[in-house]
């Protein structure tokens, strides 16, 4: 990830619109954007909000699919942990 100022922002063409992937709001720099399969434009705010989800999910992810059961009975405790507070806003 990286940040487009003002001064860069032409190499995504004059007068094009930008939205957020996050929160599909309008954006103008400076953005966070990343390239990767397809070009990613975030609002800073977005950015830092979902970052440590994508962090979050992945380290679950990588847990649930870990052969060493150690590893599946941390991810369970994870997510018990991750349902009682969801569970406590409600
Ligand atoms: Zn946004």
């Amino acid at each position: 990830m990286s940040v487009l100022y003002a001064l860069s922002a032409d190499i995504l063409g004059a007068g094009t619109e930008l939205a957020c992937v996050e929160c599909a709001g309008a954006l103008r720099p400076p953005l966070v954007y990343w390239v990767g399969a397809r070009l990613l434009l975030f609002h800073p705010g977005c950015a830092a909000e979902l970052g440590p989800h994508l962090i979050a999910d992945a380290r679950e992810a990588t847990l649930a699919i870990a052969p060493e059961p150690h590893w599946r009975r941390r991810l369970i405790d994870g997510v018990r942990h991750r349902l009682k507070l969801e569970e406590a806003l409600a």
